[in-house]
């Protein structure tokens, strides 16, 4: 079974260029942790786009890139960045499970 989340691409490429701007904060860490937690307290926050086809994937990226629906996007993930950098939780043991 081949299943996507557009929104899962969307928000983890979208992560990792902002997780750059973040740089200067004294806290600022971009380990594996913390980079998984702003991801998905980001992906809690927004509605999942399944697709199953090329064709699927290409309407979902287009829909993405209009620019409304993109800024609303990094604002959801650079207030997960921020709320994750302001309290990282290191000790927390990542996902064993695969
Ligand atoms: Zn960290």
């Amino acid at each position: 079974m081949k299943i996507v989340n557009y929104t899962e691409l969307a928000v983890k490429n979208i992560l990792n260029e902002l997780f750059e701007n973040f740089s200067a904060k004294p806290n600022y860490c971009d380990c594996q942790l913390c980079k998984s937690r702003a991801a998905a307290m980001a992906l809690n926050d927004l509605r999942p786009r399944y697709v199953t086809s090329d064709a699927e994937l290409m309407a979902a990226k287009a829909s993405f890139q209009s620019p409304s629906e993109n800024a609303a996007l990094v604002a959801i993930v650079m207030d997960a960045i921020r709320k994750v950098l302001n309290e990282p939780k290191h000790n927390f043991k990542p996902l064993t499970l695969e």
